[in-house]
C-alpha cells in the first residue's frame, strides 16, 4: 500500500467535496466511496449554470492529470496545447511541477519558458470543449 497515493486520493476527494458544498451548501457531507465522488458532485452541481459545472469539470479533469503524472505518465501534458503560443509541444517539467513549453519563441520578457499549471491547461481544456458543446447544440 503507498501511503502517498492514499493520501492524494484522500485529499483529491476532500477538494472536491469542498468545492461542491462552496457552491451548494445543502449537498451534505460526502459519505459514499472515493471512487463515487466526482458522480455525487455532477448531480448536486448539475442544476447550476454552466461556468460553474465547468469549474467543477475542470477540478475533476485537473485531478486525472495530477493522477496520470503522478502515476508516471506525464505525456498527458502533451494532449493540450500551449496557452500563450498554441503550439502542440507541452512537457512536464517534475522539478517545477509544472507544463513547460518547447517553443523558443514563447518566453516571458526574461528570456524563460512559458511554464503552466495543470490548474490552467485543465481549465483551457474544459472551456474548449464547453464551446464546443454549445456550438453543436
Ligand atoms: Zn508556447
Amino acid at each position: 500500500m503507498n501511503l502517498g497515493v492514499v493520501d492524494r486520493i484522500r485529499a483529491a476527494v476532500y477538494e472536491v467535496e469542498h468545492h461542491t458544498r462552496t457552491i451548494t451548501p445543502d449537498a451534505g457531507q460526502y459519505t459514499g466511496e472515493e471512487s463515487r465522488v466526482y458522480d455525487w458532485a455532477r448531480q448536486h452541481t448539475a442544476h447550476l449554470k454552466t461556468e460553474q459545472q465547468n469549474a467543477r469539470e475542470a477540478i475533476i479533469y485537473r485531478q486525472g492529470l495530477e493522477h496520470a503524472i503522478a502515476a508516471g505518465d506525464t505525456t498527458v501534458v502533451r494532449k493540450h496545447p500551449c496557452p500563450q503560443c498554441g503550439c502542440w509541444g507541452l512537457y512536464w517539467r517534475e522539478a517545477a511541477q509544472r507544463a513547460v513549453c518547447v517553443n523558443h519563441y514563447c518566453v516571458d520578457d526574461d528570456g524563460v519558458s512559458h511554464m503552466w499549471e495543470l490548474k490552467r491547461l485543465a481549465h483551457d481544456h474544459i472551456a474548449r470543449k464547453s464551446a464546443v458543446a454549445r456550438c453543436a447544440t
